[in-house]
């Protein structure tokens, strides 16, 4: 099965919302000033992840802002899943995990984004969730990416999306 036809969906800054900390992420991307920024597809864009006790944990983060899957108008919830594929597989690629988590939660945060968690070799939990890792652990300092660390990470995923490895 092939790629659906690519669209070109007009995002009006209505649909965003105040005082959601996914919108100003989104923001901040539009105003050049969000470092973990990696990729703008058609209906999202592609994050590092604050913390990379998982290296290479990515999220994708809806243009819109909704609560559930099934609140997209359907051409964009179909294009909108299909880039999610898009993006966990550019992490693949980039990272080479030996297995992905793919997650939609929101519970705190009411904006559609998809967590990518590549799961690897040295993983200390590989049957388990990565939310039975310790917060403190999964969130320590020493997870926080250095800035040199932060671009290694984007280069190797900006190299698979600009070289149309996926
Ligand atoms: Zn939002």
């Amino acid at each position: 099965m092939g790629a659906p036809k690519r669209r070109i969906f007009k995002i009006r800054e209505t649909l965003m919302s105040q005082n959601c900390l996914v919108c100003d992420r989104i923001q901040s991307i539009k105003d050049d000033n969000n470092p973990y920024f990696v990729a703008e597809l058609e209906t999202g864009y592609v994050v590092l992840g604050d913390y990379q006790f998982f290296e290479g944990y990515t999220l994708f983060l809806s243009k819109i802002h909704a609560k559930e899957l099934h609140e997209l108008d359907s051409e964009f919830r179909k294009q909108f899943v299909w880039e999610m594929s898009i993006t966990a597989e550019a992490v693949f690629k980039a990272f080479h995990p030996k297995k992905l988590n793919y997650e939609l939660l929101g519970n705190t945060d009411e904006h559609i984004h998809w967590h990518i968690f590549p799961r690897h070799e040295n993983d200390p939990l590989p049957n388990r969730t990565v939310w039975n890792i310790d917060k403190e652990i999964r969130n320590a300092e020493s997870a926080k990416p250095s800035r040199e660390k932060l671009q290694k990470l984007k280069e190797k995923l900006k190299n698979i999306f600009n070289n149309n490895k996926i």
